[in-house]
């Protein structure tokens, strides 16, 4: 999907929000009426002040009839405030509950995008990419430490120890102040796991994140550059989400357009101070020999989380087997 549908899908969903609180509020209005008939008597006077300050426009003494009618209208809304908290509803009860209260859900401010557009832009993108990498998301909660425990003690707390960083991490992200995390360790850790976690969380408040494989996204990038003549919607979504995750990183395609995207991906997102994850099933020194310093130096600067441990998906299929056995 490019930016145009992402676009007016964001434009979309926005809308939608819209008329959601219109009608939530034509629904309370009737409610209130059935309820309180009072209140469709101050309903009609402050529609009646609507169509006399139209009449006042054209009158000579305008001013003088516009704060008359200023005033009586304040007075009725005023008024129907007292009834609506007399009956235990909270005072702005009959007002259109906007879920952007500075465009009013129209995406739009002075006919300029509206944060809350440009926002939805970001998270219908990363859900597109996301949808592609078809990777179901995992949770803090079905991550169990059991598998560590027969690791040596010092190994064994410096798991729990990643496992508590990345809650905390997800718990707090900012996405202009949160550091950037590289986790390094053999296939079957948990890396996957916890930076999915990650996203889960993220996700749920609202982020913008991206989540794939180094391999996976370099190669989409790779067919944008052939397609579509070098402009390129993905790495501009790369570029700017909240939180870019990249799994499997060492086991893209060595080329030297894949080295020059890393580049302007880790160099772009760190001056932005645009967070990113990073997995590796590489050691180090693997790493230093794969890479230059141009992109170590910037991959290195993140938090590094060595992962250790028992490939957890060759436990889970051994407890299996047993199981069946039994
Ligand atoms: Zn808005």
């Amino acid at each position: 999907m490019y930016q145009e549908k992402i676009y007016d899908e964001a434009i979309r969903r926005i809308q939608a929000r819209r008329i959601r609180a219109q009608e939530q509020q034509e629904r309370r209005t009737e409610q209130i009426r059935a309820e309180i008939p009072e209140t469709a008597e101050l309903d009609r006077q402050l529609r009646t002040a609507c169509l006399s300050i139209v009449q006042a426009l054209k009158a000579e003494d305008r001013s003088e009839r516009l704060k008359k009618l200023e005033s009586h209208c304040l007075d009725a809304d005023a008024m129907l405030r007292n009834i609506l908290t007399a009956h235990g509803y909270p005072a702005d009860y009959l007002d259109t509950q906007y879920t952007c209260k500075r465009c009013s859900d129209t995406g739009f401010v002075s006919g300029k995008p509206c944060e809350c557009l440009e926002r939805e832009i970001g998270i219908v993108g990363a859900e597109q990419l996301n949808a592609q990498s078809r990777l179901a998301l995992c949770s803090f909660e079905s991550f169990s430490l059991a598998y560590y425990r027969d690791l040596p003690p010092e190994q064994y707390r410096i798991m729990e120890r990643i496992c508590q960083q990345c809650r905390s991490y997800a718990e707090q992200f900012d996405a202009r102040k949160s550091g950037n995390l590289l986790m390094i360790g053999n296939t079957g850790l948990g890396k996957t796991h916890l930076s999915l976690s990650i996203a889960s969380v993220l996700l749920q408040k609202g982020f913008s994140v991206i989540y794939d494989s180094a391999g996976s996204l370099l190669h989409k990038l790779e067919q944008e550059r052939f397609s579509r003549g070098g402009q390129s919607d993905t790495l501009d979504m790369l570029l700017e989400c909240d939180l870019l995750i990249l799994d499997d990183f060492g086991t893209e395609f060595d080329t030297s357009f894949t080295r020059s995207v890393i580049y302007t991906i880790f160099n772009s997102r760190l001056n932005a101070g645009r967070p990113f994850i990073v997995n590796t099933n590489l050691s180090k020194e693997d790493l230093q020999a794969q890479y230059g310093n141009r992109i170590l130096s910037r991959l290195f600067s993140a938090c590094i989380m060595q992962f250790y441990g028992t490939d957890i998906r060759l436990q889970k299929s051994i407890m299996q087997n047993r199981n069946q056995e039994a």
